[in-house]
């Protein structure tokens, strides 16, 4: 069985994410995808949490088909993304992450950002996913959005996250959840 690459690690276990957040299912013995994101301000770790495919296709279908349309618009008409995932054949999926989606800017370079990945066992699945995107992307992605679509995010967030450490801002939306 292949690592899990350490970038997708739980940083509060230093180890592989074992659960879903939500319902709490096994996920490394699972025969279900799952999905693994991070968000990061200024290099740190301000969230982390895996979901399994069940609990994905819940929250997916709070999401009205207009926001899905919004959102698909958004990264349609961006070529970078384009070239990212006709990538399919790379070497290392792993590279995906280090450049923004959308505007291609180093990872090294992003005030914030949040990546995320498919995963099933242990293995990655390379696809559009691993995917990562600056905060000045998301923000702009955000304009697109529905509000019903931000309260099905706000709601999940606020769920999960009861209590973000005071001096991070914690990001309220996430397009790559969907
Ligand atoms: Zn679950
Ligand atoms: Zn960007």
């Amino acid at each position: 069985m292949p690592d899990i690459p350490k970038n997708f690690h739980s940083l509060e276990t230093d180890q592989e994410f074992k659960t879903c957040c939500d319902c709490g299912t096994e996920l490394i013995s699972s025969t279900q995808m799952y999905m693994i994101q991070k968000s990061f301000a200024k290099n740190e770790c301000v969230m982390e949490f895996a979901l399994c495919h069940n609990c994905k296709e819940k929250l997916d279908e709070q999401i009205s088909n207009q926001s899905k349309e919004a959102i698909y618009d958004f990264l349609f008409d961006n070529s970078s993304l384009l070239t990212t995932t006709e990538n399919h054949t790379s070497p290392s999926p792993m590279l995906q992450i280090e450049t923004c989606c959308i505007c291609a800017k180093d990872r090294q370079h992003c005030q914030g950002y949040t990546y995320s990945g498919l995963f099933l066992g242990t293995h990655l699945i390379p696809g559009p996913l691993p995917m990562m995107i600056c905060d000045e992307c998301q923000g702009d992605m955000h304009e697109n959005m529905s509000d019903h679509t931000r309260d099905v995010k706000d709601k999940f967030y606020k769920e999960h996250f009861p209590g973000p450490p005071t001096e991070v801002d914690l990001p309220t939306t996430n397009p790559m959840t969907f």
